[in-house]
């Protein structure tokens, strides 16, 4: 059910504590942790401690926690003093999304090329 952890989902097991990831912050309702496969010298995952498959369903059952996931980002942000940044939203296999609970990815400190890849 949207909102219940799933046993087969890695970034529920970061939540619980069950796998360890680098956490850069913590609130109430969500986590921000550094993505084990930097594609940028800062790529910060953040996600709901909720799970949802992705930011679609995200929207569409707590669009609430989507505000904070936002609100997250901009926090990121500023504690790693990023002026510019990318917030990108994976949402779909065909959209290069592979871990279905949904996750904001901030990217930043170096320059961006658009449209992108
Ligand atoms: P996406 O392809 O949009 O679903 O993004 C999933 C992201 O999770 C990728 O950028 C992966 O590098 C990242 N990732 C996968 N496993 C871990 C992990 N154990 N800790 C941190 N990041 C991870
Ligand atoms: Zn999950």
């Amino acid at each position: 059910m949207a909102g219940e952890p799933q046993d087969d989902c890695l970034f529920c097991k970061i939540v619980e504590g069950h796998i360890p990831a680098t956490i850069v912050r913590e609130t109430e309702t969500t986590v921000a942790f550094r993505d084990i496969n930097p594609q940028a010298p800062v790529h910060v995952l953040v996600i709901p401690k909720a799970h949802y498959a992705n930011a679609a369903e995200l929207a569409t059952e707590a669009p609430e926690l989507a505000v904070d996931i936002l609100r997250e980002t901009k926090a990121v942000a500023d504690e790693d003093k990023l002026e510019s940044y990318r917030i990108v939203f994976n949402t779909g296999p065909g959209a290069g999304q592979t871990v279905f609970h949904a996750h904001a990815h901030v990217l930043g400190g170096r320059g961006m090329q658009w449209p992108p890849g």
